[in-house]
Order: C-alpha cells, then structure tokens, then sequence
C-alpha cells in the first residue's frame, strides 16, 4: 500500500512521541500507523470534557467519532445501564424483550414516510451491509451505485461501496459496484456554471451510469443525504430527489445512510427530513445509543418487511437487538426529547456557522465553510482563489496538516478531527455555550497560526 496517503486515515493524534504506556504494546489501534504515537488515556468524561489519567481536562468538540450526541457519562444513561446490567442484558435474538418492541414503535415514529419497521444491529457498518443484503434479495438483483465521495463503513461491502481512500485496505472490492460523483458546491466536479446546471450534470451521469450497467442490474443507490466524513458535504435537495426518481424509474431502491447525519448531529431527527425525501432503506448508527453501547439499525418500509414474510430473512449477528444496547438507545431518546436536543442543534448550529464564517473572513488559509445543525467543516487551502489543497502542499514536505492542526488545538485542551484538509466541528448537541465558544477562540488561534503555511 505505498500509495496510501496515511494522512488520509483519520486524522490522529501527535506523532513521533514515544510511547508513554509501557503496558499499551498489545493493542491495535485502527485508521492509523501503530508506533508513532502516544494515546491519550482518559478515564473520566462529562458532557463535553475529557479527563485523561493525569487529571488533564479536555473539551471534545468531535463528540467522540460525531457519536457522543448527549454527552459523555450523562446519568439517565448510567441509571438505565446500571439497571439493565442488574435485570437482563442479553438474550437470543430470536426473543422478544420489551426493550427492542419499545425502541422499535418509537424509531418508526421518528424514521421519515413509511419506514415503519426496524432491524437491530452493532453499528454502521453492518447497518450497510443488512441494507445491501437486503437489497440485493428484494430485487433479486445485484450491483449497487454509491457516491465517490462517501464513506459507508469498513467492512468488506461497506468498504467496497465507500468511494474514498479508505476504502482502500479492502482491495480486490467485492464486484458490482458502480460509483458516480455527487454535485459539487465548492470543487465542482462537473464544471457547470450554476449549481442547477451542476445537478442536471450529476443526474445525467448517475442515468447514464445505470444504462451502462443494465438498468435492470441494479439493485440499490447508496447516499449519505449530507456527506460526513469525507468532508461535510450538505447534498442539493434537487439531487437527492433527482435519485430518488432514477430510483423509481428503474425499480431499484434507495439507501440512505443516516449513520451521523442523523439524531441531531445536522439539526433533525433524520437528515431526510430536511429534504423531505423518503428513502426505503434507512441505516443508522453513532447518535442511537451516543456511543454509550455499539448499537445500530436498518429502518425498511412495508414492502420490503412483507417480503421476509414467506422467506427467511437470512442475517443478524448474535448480539441483534441486543436488551442492553435497546434500553441505553431508548433513555438516549429521551433524552434528545427532554432536553429538545434537536431543536439546540439546529440553533446553536447557526450559531456555531455564523462564527466560523467570521473566521472564515479574516484568514486566507481558509477555502470554505460549511455545515448543517452542529455538524460544521474548515477547509483549508494554499490559495483561495485557486482552491488548492494545503494538506498536499505540506505533504510534500512529509507534514501532515491534519497533525498539525490536531497538535495546535490539542495543545489548547481541544480534541477533535482533523484530516486532509477538514478541520471537523461536531460537539455533543449538550456542549454548555462556555465550551464552545473557548472551542471557537482556539480554533481562531490555530488558523491564525496556520495562515503562515499559504501561498
Ligand atoms: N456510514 C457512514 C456514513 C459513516 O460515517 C460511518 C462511520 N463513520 C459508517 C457508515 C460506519 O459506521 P461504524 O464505524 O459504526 O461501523
């Protein structure tokens, strides 16, 4: 893999220190290189603070991987854990606990149109997978069309159909997957004047795509509704739609993946919501429990529930639907409900936006940014009128900007995701207004710092 670009996968935490934890040698740390750095170790966390085992405190404005939605240690979830560890936390699949029933009704009522029934699983990836299973039986077809600009998970299908770098560990891809390129607000891809124009450019080539692989071939078109990822991308509504009818057009279904974009994380319940788009698939991870238990699921309408009725639904791993995870996923909905979580998203989103874009204003370094509830972007740039990438400027001198910006805002007790050329603002939707701000005050410092580095 020499053509992997490392600083691609996951950002990170500062390199080149030795390692502090003499009894960390026996770990395998995903996403990144193993001996170069030093883990932080935490042990403590409330709301949006991190205490690490030197008493040092930290404000995670990542929320964890965007998943700690309501914040970390919040104790109707640590009263709803402590109570199901002492009741009942696990039973075959096959089994009915009044936990799953509940958490199903009430995810129904949340899932956009008819997407009233729900299958239970462990996280995104494997929400991607039951989706493309399920797919491919409903339509006994088998290729399956998704964006070059996703990321859809890092099991083998989730990382056949992600289109971006990471996708690459996975190589030979599991065959039959067509990849098409999303409209572009800030890169075009299409090169079109007018962002109407950019649409009709995008749909033509996701239409054409499918005529060259046999319309009839296809089973599923895979999207995140707002891209996550790969760099916050809040999709046009016209292209959206414009799938949905090529969809239609050809009877195969759509997939919408929700795994951040949902639960608050860009103001709504589901990010489908705002577009009023109502896919037949629904997979969803991260925000359902806050990352409080690896949890995730499927949401399918009528159709595609009736037609297991007289066959086997034929997946599900051992922990399907499991009590403990159902029971922290349904406190966590209460939660977002009694502390009207979405509705803060959407506000303090704004709010959030409008001071990145006032930073936006005064340095050069920045290209754009973007963002949607409390899920906001930085990305930088060696020249803003040409737009070029300034993560592949340092690069070329072996320095990883995602690093660098990592270190500067770990340097000022801020954690969160940096990579490429993103810089990721996503706290838990509870992060007290003093967090944030400070939040936004370092990340100012650090773009200031960062401007040395443009053209
Ligand atoms: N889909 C999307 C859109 C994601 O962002 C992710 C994870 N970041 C996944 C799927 C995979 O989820 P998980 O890591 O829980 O398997």
């Amino acid at each position: 893999y020499a053509d992997l670009n490392m600083s691609l996968l996951g950002g990170g935490l500062p390199p080149n220190k030795p390692r502090e934890l003499d009894d960390d040698g026996h770990v395998v740390y995903g996403w990144r290189p193993q001996p170069k750095f030093t883990p932080l170790t935490f042990t403590r966390g409330e709301n949006s603070r991190l205490w690490d085992r030197d008493g040092r405190c930290f404000i995670d404005i990542g929320a964890g991987q965007m998943s700690v939605n309501i914040g970390y240690g919040h104790p109707k979830i640590q009263n709803v854990m402590r109570r199901g560890a002492s009741e009942l936390t696990y039973v075959a699949p096959y089994f009915a606990t009044e936990a799953r029933s509940l958490l199903a009704r009430r995810v129904a009522a949340r899932l956009p149109g008819d997407l009233n029934y729900v299958f239970f699983c462990n996280g995104g990836s494997d929400a991607i997978e039951t989706a493309l299973k399920v797919a491919r039986a409903y339509t006994g077809r088998t290729k399956i069309i998704a964006a070059w600009q996703s990321y859809h998970g890092a099991t083998a299908g989730a990382s056949a159909i992600s289109g971006d770098a990471r996708r690459l560990m996975a190589e030979p891809l599991i065959p039959g997957v067509g990849r098409f390129h999303v409209p572009g607000q800030y890169r075009s891809p299409f090169g079109a004047t007018s962002m109407d124009e950019e649409v009709a450019m995008a749909l033509e080539a996701v239409d054409n795509l499918f005529k060259l692989e046999g319309p009839n071939s296809v089973a599923a078109i895979v999207i995140e509704p707002i891209i996550g990822g790969s760099g916050l991308y809040v999709l046009p509504s016209k292209f959206l739609h414009g799938l949905r009818s090529i969809c239609n057009k050809y009877g195969c279904l759509l997939i919408a993946d929700e795994t951040i974009c949902a639960w608050g994380r860009c103001g709504e319940w589901f990010s489908s919501h705002r577009y009023g788009l109502v896919p037949d698939i629904i997979t969803t991870a991260k925000g359902v429990t806050s990352g409080y238990m690896p949890f995730g699921l499927v949401g399918m309408n009528e159709n595609i529930r009736d037609f297991f009725n007289d066959r086997a639904f034929v997946g599900g791993l051992t922990t399907e639907g499991h009590a403990l995870a159902c029971s922290v996923a349904l406190a966590n909905m209460e939660v977002y409900e009694e502390e009207a979580l979405i509705e803060r998203s959407s506000k303090l989103g704004e709010y959030l936006l409008n001071r990145l874009n006032e930073i936006f204003s005064r340095h050069s370094c920045i290209g754009e940014v973007r963002g949607s509830g409390l899920y906001a972007v930085i990305e930088f740039t060696a020249d803003r009128g040409r737009k070029s990438s300034l993560a592949a400027k340092l690069q070329k001198n072996s320095n990883s900007l995602g690093d660098l910006v990592y270190s500067l805002l770990l340097e000022r007790g801020i954690i969160t995701m940096a990579k490429n050329d993103f810089l990721f603002v996503a706290p838990p939707l509870t992060i007290p207004e003093v967090d944030l701000d400070y939040a936004i005050k370092s990340i100012d410092e650090v773009v200031t710092d960062i401007d040395q580095y443009v053209d």
